[in-house]
């Protein structure tokens, strides 16, 4: 059965808004859930996997029969957590964007009260909210539910695995008798099925694919290494996979903080997410990997909890869940929408044996990967660079004043000679680091090599020069974008860089490899959002020691693509 968006009967405004963010066809929850919607009014409980479509499946439907000429509010949509919120909120605005008199408000904990009551105060016809901050909200008669008509759970299992199940349904409790209630959730655990049955009418059921079973385009590793050598098996898959876009699952906040500060200083693009940051320090670490600057998250479980980032190549398991459910969690981050992802599994040799139990939890089979050797690494990462000098848009306009030194300079070397050694520019520091490394599966005949330490990616060579730039953290800088901006500017051989650190107002870094005099030069230099870019040089020895301000000791000296 194929079906178009076209034959639901959404108004012509939905419609284009469709068009526009380029869906073409339904998914398989929104082919069965959008015309239950649009006609029957049951309750409803859903059943499918991360990424499949969920917020369109209500949200179309719900923005259709929403009347902007009524002033109350209509829909209440209920989700786990405030990034959720946002990016549903977002979702909503998106499908609306050719309907005229929205309103649709985000209501969620960690962010000022007074403004999101000034919101709601102008009227929302539709507001998404975290339990907490919405039972808060009613509470203080802040918003008001006798006319709703729609309240979605969305991710109602997790919300009830985040303790959310009180305040659930003490506001369930509120809202009018004849509401219709639609639940969405991954897996029908026991007390989503309490909920279900104490606050909804005889619902329809809707279950697309098998029950808590896995998505359809995630496979599934894994690789078996010895416990100590986890972590050099960790680099060697994501050096294998140049252009990953990955979470790196962890158990416990220390594990994530030893793996990302670990990455960090070999010079991975990659950050921590976990409980102990700030909000503001969240923000910035989802923002940075949600645009791709950012290649590899290293989180925990509940700090990853409803990051709704597509497109991921690869969930890692640095470790294995504590319980086998949370696996199909992890590994629903990746294969969204359709989109094939990768799950991978690191096992020691006392843990084979729970990879029966996945297979079970997802009803797929695991292959058993090898560790990819270092000759293997090093193929990879030259299939990748020569991909990346086949795609280079090559800037003709700019380029051409040089033309001439460039011939001039190396002219007395054959053409063949030129290409290897601008291949040998990027690739020496693998073929080095990668030379005589051991075998890293637990299974292999060589013994594992202890001292396998060292940078992958380049160290920067050559001293470090101390900058401090006029744009800090109120600004909105994150590492990522300091390194774009000044490797625009500089065009000219990139840096490499050192230690960042971002402070309110102003950010101090370290770079090499470059011509500092072009970034002294404001004439060179951009503007930020708005704000005029200047750099001046520092003595790292001058600088005041800031205890709370975040350092980055990333090396990289490129953002991900
Ligand atoms: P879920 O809530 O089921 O986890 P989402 O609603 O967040 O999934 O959708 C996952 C991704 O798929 C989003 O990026 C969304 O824009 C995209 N998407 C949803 N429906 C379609 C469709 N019909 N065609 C293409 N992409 C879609
Ligand atoms: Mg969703």
């Amino acid at each position: 059965m194929t079906m178009s968006f076209d034959e639901f009967g959404l108004a012509p405004g939905i419609r284009r808004a469709i068009t526009d963010l380029g869906f073409e066809k339904p998914t398989p929850v929104q082919m069965r859930v959008i015309p239950f919607l649009m006609t029957a009014d049951r309750d409803l409980v859903a059943l499918a996997q991360t990424g499949t479509g969920k917020t369109a499946a209500y949200g179309l439907p719900i923005l259709h029969r929403t009347d902007p000429a009524n002033r109350a509010t209509q829909t209440l949509i209920l989700c786990p957590t405030r990034e959720l919120c946002v990016q549903i909120t977002r979702d909503l605005h998106a499908f609306a964007a050719h309907t005229k008199g929205l309103s649709i408000q985000a209501i969620y904990g960690g962010a000022p009260m007074d403004t999101q009551m000034r919101a709601l105060e102008k009227g929302a016809h539709i507001i998404v909210a975290t339990p907490g901050r919405m039972l808060d909200m009613l509470r203080r008669g802040r918003a008001q539910l006798a006319k709703v008509q729609h309240v979605v759970l969305d991710e109602a299992d997790e919300m009830l695995n985040m303790g959310f199940q009180e305040d659930l349904e003490a506001i369930l409790k509120t809202v009018p008798k004849g509401v219709r209630t639609l639940l969405f959730s991954a897996t029908m655990q026991r007390q989503v099925a309490a909920i279900a049955g104490r606050y909804m009418n005889t619902p329809e059921e809707i279950t697309i694919g098998e029950r808590n079973s896995g998505s359809e385009t995630v496979t599934h590793e894994y690789y078996m290494v010895h416990a100590r050598d986890r972590y050099a098996a960790l680099k060697r898959i994501i050096d294998v996979y140049p252009t990953i876009y990955g979470i790196i699952f962890c158990r416990t906040r220390l594990e994530t903080h030893d793996v990302s500060s670990r990455l960090m200083a070999d010079g991975y693009n990659a950050d921590a997410l976990h409980g102990d940051l700030s909000q503001a320090q969240r923000d910035r670490v989802l923002g940075a990997f949600r645009t791709r600057h950012l290649q590899l998250l290293v989180a925990t479980d509940v700090a990853a909890r409803g990051l709704d980032v597509t497109d991921l190549t690869h969930a890692i398991n640095f470790s294995l869940p504590a319980e086998a459910a949370q696996y199909t969690h992890r590994s629903g981050r990746t294969g969204r929408a359709g989109k094939p992802g990768i799950s991978v599994v690191l096992l020691n040799m006392r843990e084979e044996h729970k990879i029966g139990i996945l297979e079970r939890v997802v009803k797929k089979r695991f292959a058993h990967k090898r560790v990819p050797s270092g000759r293997e690494v090093c193929a990879a990462q030259l299939h990748a660079l020569l991909e990346r000098v086949r795609q280079v848009t090559v800037d003709e306009a700019e380029i051409a004043p040089y033309i001439g030194q460039i011939e001039a300079i190396l002219s007395d070397l054959p053409a063949p000679e030129v290409l290897k050694r601008f291949v040998s520019l990027e690739f020496n520091r693998f073929l080095a680091y990668y030379k005589d490394s051991p075998d890293l599966n637990a299974s292999g005949n060589s013994p594992p090599d202890r001292k396998a330490k060292g940078p992958p990616r380049e160290r920067a060579a050559g001293e470090m020069t101390g900058f401090i730039v006029n744009l800090g953290d109120r600004n909105g800088l994150t590492p990522g974008e300091l390194i774009g901006l000044v490797n625009r500017a500089s065009r000219g051989p990139v840096f490499q860089f050192g230690r960042i650190q971002i402070d309110r107002d102003r950010t101090y870094f370290e770079a090499s490899g470059g011509d500092p005099r072009i970034l002294l030069d404001a004439r060179s230099l951009p503007s930020y959002k708005g704000r005029k870019m200047e750099i001046r040089a520092f003595d790292p020895e001058q600088r005041p020691p800031r205890p709370n301000s975040r350092q980055s000791p990333r090396r990289d000296k490129r953002p991900a693509q």
